[in-house]
Parts: C-alpha cells; structure tokens; sequence
C-alpha cells in the first residue's frame, strides 16, 4: 500500500471492544495474596522472560536499584525487603521492559487507520519502540527519520510560529527531575510558559487547597508518620488497585493499633481485607482486615459529610464533657475559626445527612474516632480531586484537621496520594504553567536570559487553544495525552488541527494514532535501562508523594540501539531550536546529569549540596514548612475557609457517574480487561449500578446500554456498556477511565484548578441501539 494515499480514512479517537464478552463473576474475598502472586508471575514471565523478570525486579525500588514507573508511593526509609514492589508495580515494570519490539517494519504493515481499529490493550501489547518515526503530511502509515531529521523538522514548525505561545509542550508524571528541568529551561528559552502536565488532571486541585490554607500545595507526612498515627482517614481512593504497597503500611498502622476508616462510594476489597504477598504464612490465613468504618458516601457528598464530622466536634466540645479542639494550635497558628464555626452552625443536619448518603448516628461516631485519636492522617486520591468543588472537599479536610492541631505533629497529617511516579518531582523541578516570580528570577540568574511572565495554558487550556487554532505545535513528552485528557472527541479534533504532534514514548498508544498535520515518535529509554553519556552511565532522580526525592539507575540493555534519554532528546531539540538564541551548552549539560543537578541545586530551593545529598541510600527529604507549623499564607497562619454544599439536581433518568479504574491498568496504560476485585472479566466497557436503580429503569444484569452525558445543553455519548449489579449509593454510576473520557465535557472543570470534573458527570442510561458507527460518533457533539 502506498505511503501517500490521499485522504486516508480517519483514525478512531476510542478503544473499539466487543463488550458482549465481558463476564461478570463474584468479588474477591482479599486483595493481594496468592492471585496477586500468580498474576504477577504471569505477566512477568511472559513479557521478560523468567531470569530477565527476577533479575529486574530484584533491583525495583531498591537503593541501588531503579524507581517504579509506576504510582507515587514511598519507599521504607531503612530496611527494605528484596521484593519491594506490588503487582501492578511488576506489571508496569514487565510493560516497559518487555522483550517485544515494534521496529519500522511494523510500521510498514499497518497504516494509522488500521491501527486505529484495535483496542488501546491490542497496542499497547505490541512492544517498545525501536527507531524515530514520521507520518508526513497525507501519509496513510509512519516510516522511519533519523533523530538530526527528527530534531530538524520539530525545531523548523517551532520556529516558523508567529509566536512561541502557538506552542503546547505537555509532560507525563515519569519523566524525572534532570529531563523535566531541562525541559521546562528549554520551553522557557524558546519563550513560552506553555508546559500543562499530567497534574493538571489529577492533584491540582489539591495543590489549590492546601497551597491557599497551608501555604504549600503538597502534603505534610512521611511513611514514618503511618507508624506513628492513631487514625487514618482514607477518602475518595482506592488504594488497592491505585497504589497497592499503602496497604502494606496501613496493616503495619492497624498492628500498631491504629483505627483506619474507608470513605468511598464504592467498598473496595483492599480496604477490607488485604493478603501480604511476602507473608508466608499470611498467605493461608484470611488476611487482615483493614477499615474499621466504611462510609459509603454518595458520589460528590464528601463536602457535606466533612461538614458533618466538624459540626459533630464542634457540637462535642460545647457540650464541654471533653477537651476536644485543640485550642493552643487554633488561636497560635490558624486564622478564620470564627466564620468557619458560624458557617457550620447554619448546615442543617438534614441536608448534610441528603447530601452525604450517610446516617447522623455514622457521621457521629466517624467524629468519635477523629476526636479520639491523637495523631491523625487523612488521604485522598482522585475521588475528591476531580469535582467542580474539588478544592471545597480538600479544603474541608483542612478545616477538620485544624480543629484538633493534627497538622505539624509526628504521626499526624495530610496525605493527597500521587498517582504517577514523578508528577511531584516535575512541578517541583519548575513544570508548571504558572510560575511564580521567584522561580523565574533565579531560572533567568543561573541562565541568563528573561523567561517569559505571562502565564501558559493549563492541560484543559491548551486543549481548547489546539480547537480554537491558537496553538499549532503540539509536543508531549510521555503519556497518552489523548487518552488522559477529558472529551475524547473534542480533544481529537484539536489534536488534528495542529501542524505537528510530537511525543516522546516508550510504547504505541493511541495518541500517535490521532495527529497533527505532521506527526513524530520519538522513541526514549525506560526506567529499567542503562542510560550512558560521554562522562559514562547515569543516574535520574525522583521525588515521591512524600516529598523524597532519590536516585534511579535502570540495568538492562535498552530497547534498540536508537534509543535516546528523555534528557538527551530535550537537549538536542533545544540545540537545533534555539541555536544561538541559547547560550547554554546543552549538550554539554547531558554528558553528565551532575552538570543538571548543580544547576538544581542553585534554582530550586531545598535542594542544596543535590549531587552529594541524592547519592546517600534513599535519598533525602525536602523540607516542608507545615510540618514545623510554619505556614507561608498571605498572613501567615493556616486558614479555615467556608464553602456551600454542591448542588446536583438530577433529572428522574439521570445518574451521577464517577470514572474509576480497573485492577489490570496503570492511568492510560492497560495491561489486561480483568478488575479481579470487582469480579469484571475480559472487557472494560461496563457500568455499574445499583441494583434498585436498576429495577426502577427495568435494565437487567448483561443488558447494553449507551451512556448520554448532559453538559450546559450539549450531549455526548459513549456507546454499548454492559450493565453490572453493584454495591453502588442509588442514582450513582462508576465507569472505566479513559473509555468514558468521551463523556466529560471539556469546560466541566474544578473551581480554581481548572482539573476536569471526571467524578460527577450527569449522565442518562439508554438500552442500546443497533448502530454501526464509532463508539464514540459525532453525536456526542451535538445539543440536547
Ligand atoms: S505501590 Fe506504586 S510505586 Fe510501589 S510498586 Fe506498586 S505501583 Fe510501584
């Protein structure tokens, strides 16, 4: 077939699957165990092989070894075990460092269209990436360019711009410090703070609320405090399926004595009863049971609930039976305790108890628990992160929290747990688009030049700029932006509008389907893999949900000989962009990474004496000013703020849908269609419900349905789910990400952090029609 067809059919935007092979099966009874044994083997064995697998993931989160790709979680600061790692840790490790290859050749038999057709499971299978690949303008299939060509044509469309903010430059949570330092240093040169990043979709929310209430917008514990605390709170996540290796701690906590509570819209097995894989014996028992309360919450009704626990607190301590505020921390260290307790006098027990789903007996004895506990942790993931009130639900915890002094004591603290390995560590290392005037300026000293001040788009910004004809060179380095972003088809749409999409990958996915005029691969090394340079093999760095930040050293071979660092690519790109406009010596810079980390250590602060710091075992912390009560507000103090109950009022047909994900994924990677824990087998497209719900709609158990989200007038649709019978709070749905990205509008985003409102869609549930159009057709753009 020829490479210059002429008007090639369009790629699909969505994982085409065949949703009447899903099987619904009973739950399992423990999470981990000997399933997560077999499982793990499983795929490692077959994607490494048996020597190559053990050998890898003996050095996985090992002190001399490398970063798991995977979640954000910590390590143990002293000892550690000799397999450190979780089974969807192992699964991502065995996705990355497979032996399969997909070489020019592959290129060559299939064109875009054809690969379009196959499920994002079916690509992601296909191996790593060998060589640098284009697809011209007009071309039906991607052939092979060298990396000076490569470097050459994205530099030319960069440079021809009008201005550098016609520019997008995105960037996955993986890439690690030294290649996101270069990397922002390089967009910054060029002139733009264009850099959206995964965080945009997931933490800024929490970012937002605790950078206004505490000053910074990270959380304030480390592993150590989940030995210490007397209660943990987890709220709005999945820890089991999202970062398994928290179990481990949170049945360490609970041998230590410590209450744990669940708050979630639906009970997840790994926070019920949790199997140690390494415990021999455990193995054979039933596990340890994990949550001593489940709340389950209705799907946005955290703020109300949070609201309820103060009120129950506040109404304790004036009953003046125990001492229950901690009012030495209230009056030394916060401001805003007045209107926050009048605001709390005003909710009415009634509408808290609506909203939340949850019974004023439950919510009194969940604030019993808090008010007995001296050292508390509250944790959250994604589950609060990703409302329109996001930074209200945040913000609440924070109001809670302040009430008994639980911030800036060992054992006690906030935890927002981070979902990809170094989405810390990159906006730490300045990836963000709205920087503040003190990074600019010591960016701008140590480099001498004037970055720009104004600021760039976010991920949602730069989406809808790439639509408008704004921006026309899309560069992403890492990720699936694709897939991650909200509004499957309207990000499609801006996708193709660009001159040129570019993205630094390991493996196919479907956002090299869905291009610009132009499109690259560029194809870099993994974790796993030894990264030379001139002065010899390097080391990266990393900075995890707890703020410590260590070194990563891959060991096996690299994919293909072709193969360039994250940090060399950006190097390069820089070189053949800014030419004299720079006059700094990229290449220079990445003959050694101690180079990029002596400049670090003068821009960032904390990060001082970086090169000597970072090669101690494990690393160091960063320190983090509310664990000293020190809190860098405008004034000073910690804040209580006052927020109004969300507000969702549903049609009689309609249901509030949450996206969740499935035990056999990692964000947009998938690495199988099972969800173990949820009894889901061989197929993704399904949505549960409740089973009351179900009866009063007349949907059956297997049925297809097409899923109709409502937005401002607009409708969008994602079609053929399979209905399954779930533990679910009525009027409630969950679905799988990304498959239901296609539902989320684009401009439902959180108040302040502009992160789509993936946790509350308004959706109506229809029985399927007979179509044969996309999964994802144009219906989805039209008005009601
Ligand atoms: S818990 Fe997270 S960081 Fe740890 S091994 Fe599992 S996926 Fe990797």
């Amino acid at each position: 077939m020829s490479n210059q067809e002429i008007n090639p059919p369009q790629p699909s935007a969505q994982s085409p699957e065949d949703p009447s092979l899903v099987q619904i099966e009973p739950l399992s009874k423990a999470a981990g165990g000997i399933p997560s044994i077999v499982a793990t083997a499983k795929t490692v064995w077959s994607e490494m092989g048996v020597s190559r697998g053990v050998r890898t993931l003996l050095k996985l989160n090992q002190k001399d070894g490398f970063d798991c790709p995977g979640c954000a979680w910590p390590e143990p600061d002293g000892e550690r075990s000799h397999a450190e790692f979780c089974e969807n840790g192992a699964k991502h490790v065995a996705d990355e460092a497979t032996t399969k290859r997909l070489t020019p050749e592959f290129f060559r038999e299939w064109s875009v269209a054809d690969l379009s057709l196959k499920s994002d499971y079916w690509l992601g299978k296909q191996g790593r990436i060998t060589h640098p690949m284009v697809l011209r303008e007009g071309a039906s299939h991607y052939e092979e360019i060298s990396w000076d060509d490569a470097f050459t044509l994205v530099a030319t469309e960069l440079n021809s711009l009008n201005d550098p903010d016609e520019a997008v430059f995105y960037t996955s949570g993986r890439t690690s410090n030294e290649a996101a330092f270069l990397y922002q240093l390089f967009v910054r040169q060029f002139g733009t703070n264009n850099l959206p990043d995964c965080s945009n979709m997931c933490h800024e929310s929490s970012g937002s609320a605790l950078g206004e209430t505490i000053g910074v917008g990270k959380g304030t514990v480390t592993l150590e405090d989940f030995n210490l605390a007397t209660a943990i709170f987890v709220i709005g996540q999945n820890p089991g399926t999202n970062h398994p290796r928290m179990l481990s701690a949170l049945e360490q906590a609970k041998k230590n004595g410590c209450v744990l509570v669940h708050i979630n819209p639906l009970p997840e097995v790994g926070m019920t009863q949790f199997k140690h894989p390494q415990d021999v014996l455990g193995l054979l028992r039933a596990g340890t049971a994990l949550a001593d309360l489940f709340l389950q919450v209705r799907i946005n009704g955290d703020v109300a609930l949070l609201q309820g626990i103060s009120k129950a607190v506040l109404a304790m301590e004036e009953k003046g039976a125990l001492p229950v505020l901690d009012h030495k921390f209230i009056a030394g260290y916060t401001d805003g305790f007045d209107e926050f307790t009048a605001g709390l006098k005003g909710a009415e027990w009634d509408e808290l108890v609506e909203q939340s789903g949850i019974s004023k007996e439950q919510i009194e004895e969940t604030a019993g628990i808090f008010m007995e506990s001296e050292r508390t942790i509250f944790c959250w993931a994604m589950g609060l992160t990703q409302h329109k009130n996001a930074v209200a639900n945040i913000q609440e915890i924070v109001n809670l929290m302040l009430l008994r002094g639980q911030i800036g004591k060992p054992g006690a603290g906030l935890c927002p747990v981070r979902g990809h390995s170094n989405v810390q560590g990159d906006r730490t290392m300045g990836i963000w688009e709205r920087p503040t005037d003190a990074f600019l300026d010591k960016l701008g000293n140590e480099f001498r030049f004037s970055p720009p001040r104004r600021h760039g788009y976010d991920t949602v910004r730069a989406i809808q700029a790439m639509h408008a004809g704004f921006a026309h060179v899309f560069f992403g380095m890492g990720g699936n932006f694709l897939s991650a972003t909200p509004d499957t088809n309207y990000t499609a749409e801006s996708l193709r509008q660009c001159r040129l999409t570019a993205q630094v990958s390991t493996k196919l996915n479907r956002a090299h389907l869905i291009t610009g005029k132009q499109a690259l691969i560029l194809p870099c090394l993994g974790r796993t893999e030894i990264d030379i340079q001139l002065a010899g093999p390097q080391f990266v760095t990393t900075e995890n949900s707890m703020a410590v930040v260590q070194a990563s050293r891959g060991s096996l071979r690299p994919a293909s000989e072709h193969l360039l660092s994250e940090s060399a690519i950006v190097a390069r790109l820089a070189t053949a962009t800014l030419a004299e406009r720079s006059d700094v010596n990229w290449l220079e810079l990445i003959a050694d990474y101690d180079r990029i980390r002596d400049h670090i250590a003068r821009v960032v602060p904390g990060f001082d004496d970086y090169n000597a710091r970072v090669r101690r075992p494990g690393g160091f912390c960063l320190p983090s000013a509310p664990r000293e009560r020190i809190f860098n507000t405008p004034g000073g103090r910690a804040m209580f703020t006052v927020h109004a109950l969300p507000r969702h009022d549903l049609k009689p047909d309609q249901f509030l849908m949450m996206t969740i994900r499935s035990h056999d994924q990692f964000n947009t990677s998938i690495y199988g269609l099972d969800d173990r824990y949820r009894g889901i087998y061989n197929g993704r497209r399904v949505v549960f419900l409740n089973e009351d719900d179900m009866l009063e709609a007349g949907l059956q158990a297997g049925q297809l349905v097409d899923l109709f989200s409502h937005f401002e007038g607009e409708q969008r649709v994602a079609r053929r789910f399979t209905v399954v019978p779930y533990s679910i709070p009525r009027r409630s749905a969950a679905t799988y990400f990304p498959e239901t990205n296609v539902l989320v509008p684009v401009r439902s985003v959180a108040d302040k952090s502009n992160t789509p409102v993936s946790k509350s869609v308004v959706i109506s549930i229809r029985p399927s029609v007979n179509v044969t159009k996309d999964l994802d057709s144009k219906e989805g753009d039209t008005p009601n």
